[in-house]
């Protein structure tokens, strides 16, 4: 199924000046670009994207760290996208993700791994609207499209 998915560069992909490493590695994977920002996390911002997390030992850190710079947001769309995105990330440790992912070829330490990529289907829908509204998610068609998948 095409799905879309959430991913940011965080800031510390930003200050490594990894940002079009990691677009890349989702251009060539085959993924579409439908939605891209620039911005600065507000703390409100971050309370909802990880809700999950609020009562962790690590989200005083988690949170000054994402708002510590600049983050570049963007939704991916293409098949089986949600699990696609998370594998070509890699594990959240860093230190032991895979070698060819993201984070195991660019990151070392869980509290700095360079992006992150929405977990499944449920957090997906609720991550999307959280850092855009409808009207920037952009459709179209990619002359491309019948390359990397074929119609169903
Ligand atoms: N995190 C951390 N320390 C931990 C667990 C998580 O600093 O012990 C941070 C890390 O940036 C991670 C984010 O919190 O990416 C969200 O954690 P989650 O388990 O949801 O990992 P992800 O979905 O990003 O792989
Ligand atoms: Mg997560």
């Amino acid at each position: 199924m095409v799905e879309r998915t959430l991913i940011l560069v965080k800031p510390d992909g930003v200050q490594r000046g990894l940002i079009g490493e990691v677009i890349s590695r989702f251009e060539r994977r085959g993924l579409k670009l439908v939605a891209m920002k620039f911005m600065l996390p507000t703390e409100s911002i971050l309370a909802k994207h990880y809700e999950a997390h609020i009562n962790k030992g690590f989200y005083p850190g988690l949170v000054s760290y994402l708002t510590s710079g600049p983050v570049v947001a963007m939704v991916w769309e293409g098949w089986d996208a949600i699990k696609a995105c998370r594998l070509t990330i890699g594990d959240t440790h860093a230190n032991e993700a895979p070698a060819g992912t993201i984070r195991g070829d660019l990151a070392i330490h869980i509290s700095r791994n360079i992006v992150h990529g929405s977990a499944d289907a449920n957090d997906a829908a609720r991550e999307v609207p959280i850092w855009f509204s409808d009207d920037e998610l952009i459709s179209y068609e990619r002359a491309t499209e019948l390359w990397i998948t074929r119609p169903d």
